[in-house]
């Protein structure tokens, strides 16, 4: 599209502004999401509205392009601890309902949970042909000196310029898949990591794309809404000395899915007779488990006896998905009502770049039997 002043090409974008610390105000009881407020800071900040007009435009970029955007103000705006999947609900319906009008999609969030979130609309969003961009910020666009600025410019830029069919988080001058990334420091500045997979984009002087690790351009045109979630999801870390009737109590009823977060590359006791007959029981009752590293990097495989000894008793392995991943995605798999075996062949399936599927020479030629 060509701005009809100047001549100068134009992309659309939609801001979807759900709350969290980049839009907050400063309140007698600290940082609060006020409702209007990152408008007004954007509509009065020279980068963010090049002309100071009331269509919010942002100047030339290096690419040449105005970037033309809208911003939708979720009500309330949250803080991303309460955020659950009827946010994601929502979220991924406004992008939907609004889909063939914008070139590229930036929701504000928390970064809480933005993993989460944005592991979530990866599955939400199949066949998604154009960027979603997540970004938050660790000190408010208010603030003097915050990073709200770099991470909203840079999210913004990136929607409007390339078409990634992707569900990214942009922080700290990088891209990263959302189903890939962790929040793993709460007060730096370079807040998320992604343990498994390399930046989709690196910002330096310029932005440069790595588009043989971004996912192909699905044929599809429009996505296709996936948002039927089931809360019967468990997670279970493991602790030296686990107490066995705790972990039993832990995957009852209603409990249809439990991820274990395991040691290392899948580890789990394999001398204890008690606990080893508890997650035998549960899955015997038809509860789907997987395992789930505890680890940021690397992933659950075959090496160790105390590893192959899960995978004997019919748990899926997660491979090297994050915990935000495997838990987005088997609450979807199950609140789509799908059976266990299905549950089994898509988990370990990669439907949205979650996942490296296991290299076959790691794999043990047959299953042990127990
Ligand atoms: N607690 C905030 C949130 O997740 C933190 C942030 O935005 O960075 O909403």
């Amino acid at each position: 599209m060509s701005d009809s002043h100047n001549n100068t090409p134009t992309a659309n974008v939609l801001i979807i502004h759900t709350g969290g610390t980049l839009g907050m105000a400063s309140s007698d009881r600290g940082w609060v999401p006020k409702s209007g407020h990152l408008e007004f800071l954007l509509r009065n900040n020279t980068l963010f509205n090049g002309t100071g007009g009331v269509s919010p435009t942002t100047p030339t970029t290096s690419m040449g392009k105005r970037i033309d955007y809208t911003i939708i103000e979720n009500e309330p705006l949250l803080d991303s601890s309460n955020v659950t999947p009827e946010h994601w609900r929502v979220l991924a319906t406004q992008i939907v309902d609004n889909y063939d009008d914008y070139d590229g999609f930036v929701v504000l969030h928390g970064t809480d949970t933005m993993a989460y979130t944005a592991s979530a609309l990866s599955f939400m969003l199949k066949d998604l042909t154009k960027p979603v961009i997540f970004t938050g910020s660790q000190i408010p666009l208010a603030r003097m000196r915050s990073d709200a600025t770099n991470n909203l410019l840079g999210a913004l830029t990136i929607a409007a310029h390339y078409p990634i069919p992707e569900v990214g988080i942009f922080f700290f001058n990088r891209l990263l898949r959302g189903n890939r990334t962790q929040k793993l420091d709460a007060s730096g500045l370079r807040a998320f990591r992604s343990g498994n997979l390399p930046s989709l984009v690196t910002v330096g002087v310029e932005y440069t794309v790595h588009w043989p690790t971004i996912l192909p351009m699905p044929a599809a045109t429009e996505p296709i809404l996936r948002n039927k979630f089931s809360p019967d999801v468990a997670v279970i870390r493991l602790v030296p000395g686990i107490s066995t009737t705790n972990l039993h109590n832990a995957m009852l009823a209603p409990i249809r899915g439990v991820i274990l977060e395991t040691f290392g590359s899948g580890n789990a006791p394999d001398n204890q007779a008690a606990f080893t007959q508890v997650l035998k029981t549960a899955v015997e009752r038809g509860v789907v488990i997987v395992n789930c590293t505890q680890c940021h990097r690397g992933r659950v495989n075959s090496d160790y006896a105390a590893g192959t000894a899960l995978e004997a008793l019919g748990i899926i392995t997660a491979g090297d998905m994050t915990l935000e991943a495997t838990y987005s995605k088997l609450s979807l798999l199950l609140g789509e009502g799908l059976s266990a075996e299905e549950i089994r062949i898509e988990m370990i399936r990669n439907i949205a770049g979650e996942l490296t599927p296991e290299p076959q020479a790691l794999r043990p030629p047959t299953l042990m039997k127990i």
